[in-house]
């Protein structure tokens, strides 16, 4: 169950100042609506689902070198796409039940500009794919064959991704699974990744092979800007992980944002986003669904449906390294 964390790397060191005045405003005399200046620490930090802690290693030395949240979410995130031995994520994913490697990523940066691709085959590096939709193209969403092409436009190269063992395994499932679809709390593992960076700029990236043996031509949350992923500056940010269907349905990391705006810490944001999920479902406890939050001044929460989950948090020097069990009862 190692995977099944929640990993955040921070830092302590504080290297500037945040004006939360979005978050807050106050009425004076002359002025009626003058902003509230509550002064925050800047405090640099990247959080992702699950026990990624390679990916944040590589965010965080992106981020105590002064690059942007930006970059650190995008070469974070590229370290689990081209992990061979991740199979949920990048090369090594696992296939649909067509024994296609199908992926699925978004990158949203601190103007609430955003790229995304879906359906992405012969790539390791969808978010990068997704980041270059966002920077020269007019649009947000690529898909499939022609987002390939705009790929291979660009520069990236083409790469078979199944791997010899991804490949053993659908043969295996090919003989046992009468070639159902099911969902389960396992066969998923999406690597969601924030950070906020010096400025305090908020950043997310949202990568995966999606759903184990889904059928073929099925995409789900993570590209999808609002369910996957979301960030707006002015509040925080959201990524979601688990099942895809779910997290749409309740467009999950904009949700979370939202409440949050509206003063919900990122922990109640993502408690009260799984519970409006558990809701539609009730009696279910077949599926996973993992919510992780950040907001303005660098505060983190994570909630999950499944029993057992934990998160893990630790920051650069060591200090304050701790496990913290929370999950949906
Ligand atoms: N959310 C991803 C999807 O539904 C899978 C996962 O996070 O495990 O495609």
């Amino acid at each position: 169950m190692e995977r099944r964390k929640f990993l955040k790397n921070s830092s302590l060191g504080t290297v500037g100042i945040v004006s939360a005045s979005a978050l807050a405003s106050c009425k004076t005399e002359n002025k009626p609506e003058a902003p509230m200046t509550i002064s925050t620490p800047i405090r640099p930090i990247t959080v992702c689902t699950w026990n990624f802690h390679n990916a944040t290693a590589k965010a965080w030395e992106v981020l105590n070198s002064g690059g942007t949240s930006l970059d650190a979410v995008e070469q974070g995130v590229m370290v689990e796409e081209a992990d061979v031995t991740n199979e949920t994520v990048g090369k090594g994913g696992r296939p649909d039940r067509d024994g296609n490697v199908t992926l699925d990523a978004c990158i949203m940066d601190k103007d609430g500009n955003c790229g995304s691709v879906v359906y992405l085959q012969n790539i390791v590096h969808p978010v990068s794919v997704a980041r270059k939709v966002m920077e020269e193209t007019p649009h947000i969403i690529l898909a499939g064959k022609a987002a390939e092409k705009f790929a291979y436009e660009q520069g990236f190269q083409k790469e078979d991704l199944l791997t010899e063992s991804t490949r053993m395994q659908y043969g295996e499932w090919l003989k046992t699974s009468k070639y159902e679809t099911t969902i389960n709390i396992e066969n998923h593992d999406t690597i969601g990744m924030l950070a906020i960076d010096k400025n305090g700029d908020i950043a997310g990236a949202c990568t995966t092979s999606g759903m184990a043996y889904k059928v073929a031509g099925r995409v789900g949350d993570s590209p999808i800007i609002g369910a996957g992923l979301y960030v707006d500056n002015e509040v925080g940010g959201a990524t979601a992980t688990g099942v895809g269907e779910e997290v749409i349905r309740t467009v999950g990391s904009f949700l979370i944002v939202e409440l949050m705006r509206q003063g919900m810490s990122p922990q109640e944001a993502c408690e009260e986003g799984v519970k409006r999920i558990m809701k539609k479902n009730e009696g279910r406890k077949d599926f996973q669904i993992g919510f992780l939050a950040i907001n303005k001044q660098g505060e983190t929460g994570g909630y999950c449906v499944h029993p057992g989950f934990t998160y893990r948090e630790y920051t650069e020097n060591g200090h304050d390294n701790k496990e913290v069990s929370s999950f949906y009862e």
